[in-house]
């Protein structure tokens, strides 16, 4: 545990007041004369490199070359959230506790030693990549506040419940005829979460869940994000967010992550650039380009389109959205700042 302890330490190091300036942030670093010109800052709201590390026998800085240590401060990347995301069958019983601590421990190792990666949080450390962890999948969490905790004080930002199947905690997307949404273990969690600081993340969930988180969040006055989902009106799958949820949560002040992956985008058909841009520009146009992100899902065993196969389409896809009509402000807006706005809100402890 003296990883885990080491960790703890750092985090609380910084839990003296925030001040962050996003206009400090927005420095880029400079591309390179083939262009001519500076990247935009990325932030990714979601990429599975805990996934390929722990579970994959991948390294942390290759990946399966999506997401590559090595490529991403030329890709324009100043962030990242890193789900410890656990499969369902690490164990017959299903995910565990020690199945999560154990992905934080390697992964926090991973972040001290990889360039150009710095440890969980929202202060600025001499530029690098900053990093988010979060939960894709909390349902060993269930009745542990403790634990919730002792997690929240290591630099888990994002809180999502469930993946592909129902949990402890909530129903999933992927139980399309499941009623319920959250139990009262869920209902619990997401109190205790968005008390610690957390942002409740409801890809994934259920409509039920999703409604509910979002309602809870609401409540609370605090945003709450879809960090990998697209919009269910371009694409009919149980993944995607329809209107209404997109509309609850931008009245929350969050954000929808774009995701990537082909089946979510284009459904049949395999998805291209043009695709991507067409999600951002309807999201842009339903709830505004101050509530739309990035949330790739590089490393998840994910088909993203050829234009975009990894970190280098990020410059690409802005490019796109700039020659489809959307001003620099917002593309900056969608690329980094808005993700920003929700992961470093003043107040938090990280
Ligand atoms: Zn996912």
């Amino acid at each position: 545990m003296s990883g885990g302890g080491s960790a703890g330490g750092q985090a609380l190091a910084f839990t003296s007041a925030l001040s962050l300036s996003l206009a400090a942030l927005l420095p880029l670093p400079v591309l390179g004369a083939e262009t001519g010109r500076r990247p935009y800052a990325v932030v990714d709201l979601h990429t599975d490199l805990s996934y390929q590390a722990n579970f994959r026998g991948r390294s942390f800085a290759e990946g399966v070359g999506q997401f590559r240590a090595a490529d991403l401060a030329r890709a324009g990347v100043v962030g990242v959230v890193l789900p410890l995301f656990v499969p369902r069958d690490a164990s017959s019983s299903g995910p565990r506790l020690t199945d999560l601590e154990r992905s934080y421990q390697r992964v926090f190792s991973a972040l001290a030693r990889t360039e150009p990666y710095r440890l969980p949080g929202c202060i600025p450390r001499g530029g690098g990549v900053r990093t988010w962890l979060a939960f894709e999948g909390a349902g060993p969490l269930a009745n542990q506040p403790d634990e919730l905790r002792n997690f929240a004080a290591r630099g888990v930002r994002v809180a999502g419940l469930v993946h592909t199947r129902k949990n402890e905690l909530a129903t999933s997307s992927g139980d399309p005829s499941v009623a319920e949404g959250l139990s009262p273990a869920g209902r619990a969690f997401a109190t205790a979460a968005m008390s610690l600081g957390m942002v409740l993340d409801v890809s994934h969930a259920s409509e039920r869940a999703t409604r509910e988180l979002t309602a809870m969040s609401r409540a609370a006055s605090v945003p709450v994000i879809a960090t990998h989902s697209n919009a269910r009106a371009l694409a009919e799958h149980p993944r995607n967010l329809r209107d209404a949820e997109l509309r609850a949560i931008a009245e929350t002040g969050g954000v929808v992550g774009v995701n990537f992956h082909s089946p979510i985008l284009s459904r049949q058909r395999v998805a291209t650039l043009a695709d991507v841009v067409a999600h951002v520009r309807y999201l842009a146009r339903v709830i505004g380009p101050e509530h739309v992100a990035l949330g790739a899902d590089f490393e998840g065993d994910s088909r993203p389109p050829a234009e975009l196969a990894d970190v280098g389409g990020y410059q690409r896809l802005a490019q796109a959205l700039e020659r489809d009509g959307m001003s620099s402000e917002d593309v900056a807006r969608v690329m980094s700042r808005n993700a920003l706005r929700v992961l470093c809100r003043s107040g938090t402890t990280d």
